[in-house]
């Protein structure tokens, strides 16, 4: 496999890709792309076509956007880059001299597209960018990589923004660490870039999950970065300025090659442990969802809140299931009792 973006960061030896979520206007693209140029970076990212969750929202400024993006290329010489969900973007795209290509979440999530993708790729020497999938699958996003590899297009690269939960919570997507790293396992050779951005939501957590990534191993980072943030028409919340996109870049620490060793690494352990916490987390929330509603329940017929019978089925039912998991009998025990004891004092509360 080979990514030809060879244009690293300083001498931090990670692919450094900013811009905006999208190019706008012309000025408010220009201006990005040469405060960017500014900071070393080497490639710019604008998107053209934005694929939104409702209508009405702001879809991008389509073929428009390509020609400010080619113009922004010919001033500062930045390797470009913008989203394609279909062959159509690509021909237009190509029309404008665009060198780097990423597939979106939601076109990952689609083997067809990807393959109609691929097939208008063949022969190609631009890079291609293979997002994660929007739901958390291992298998469709190796399979996206897998179907660029058969049509021996090998300029390509991965990039993590995380998954679409049912509920998002502290991220705007769900970074799901062992996904990469799952993937990454597979394909050892490949590029993972982390894109901080579409991961938190919001500008806080660039910093500290562009570290995270870094340090299990990521090659780079992809930063939505805009001249003026909060105006911004798509992704306002989570954008930053080149400003605070020098001072993120100058704080965090690059590991360099041997450092990389993501398999051995603990964090990708502590990474799983954390992410079956959250779900244990969300899980309890669940759960006291509804012993509240069952309080009410209770209240509106007049029914004692404590049932001893059911305290006695819930804690037998579960001593034989943690016999099942080979868990400890009063290790679980102890941990229904306080659930059992908050649910209470929740159905109370109603
Ligand atoms: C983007 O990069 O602006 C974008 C829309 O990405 P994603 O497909 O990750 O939502
Ligand atoms: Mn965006």
């Amino acid at each position: 496999m080979n990514f030809d973006i060879t244009y690293t960061y300083n001498d931090s030896n990670h692919v450094i890709i900013a811009g905006p979520c999208s190019a706008e206007t012309p000025e408010q693209t220009m201006e990005t792309a040469k405060m960017i140029k500014d900071l070393g970076i080497k490639i710019f990212r604008a998107g053209a076509w934005k694929p939104r969750t409702k209508p009405g929202s702001f879809e991008g400024m389509g073929e428009e956007a390509l020609k400010w993006i080619s113009q922004a290329k010919k001033e500062t010489s930045l390797l470009v880059a913008t989203e394609i969900a279909g062959p159509k973007h690509l021909e237009l795209a190509l029309k404008y001299n665009i060198d780097i290509f990423w597939l979106g979440a939601r076109t990952t999530a689609n083997p067809f597209l990807v393959q109609e993708i691929v097939e208008a790729a063949k022969g190609l020497n631009n890079c291609f960018l293979i997002k994660n999938p929007i739901n958390p699958d291992a298998d469709l996003w190796i399979g996206a990589i897998e179907r660029f590899l058969n049509s021996s297009i090998y300029n390509i690269a991965a990039v993590h923004r995380g998954f679409s939960m049912y509920k998002s919570g502290y991220f705007r997507n769900n970074p799901q660490w062992q996904i990469p790293i799952e993937v990454k396992r597979v394909f050892p050779k490949l590029k993972m870039i982390c894109d901080p951005s579409h991961i938190g939501g919001k500008r806080d957590l660039i910093e500290t999950i562009s570290q995270h990534s870094l340090d299990i191993g990521f090659d780079g980072l992809m930063i939505e970065t805009h001249i003026n943030p909060d105006s911004a028409l798509s992704d306002s919340q989570q954008q930053i300025t080149p400003t605070e996109l020098k001072r993120i870049l100058s704080t965090l620490k690059f590991k360099d090659n041997n450092e990389k060793d993501i398999e051995s690494s603990i964090i990708k352990l502590r990474d799983e442990i954390d992410s079956i916490d959250s779900r244990v987390m969300e899980l309890l929330s669940e759960r006291m969802n509804i012993s509240r509603k069952i309080g009410l329940f209770k209240k509106s017929n007049n029914i004692p809140i404590l049932q001893p019978e059911r305290y006695h089925q819930i804690m037998s039912r579960n001593t034989l299931l943690a016999n099942e998991l080979s868990m400890d009998p009063q290790f679980i025990k102890s941990i229904m009792e306080a659930i059992h004891k908050e649910s209470i004092r929740q159905q109370l509360t109603q």
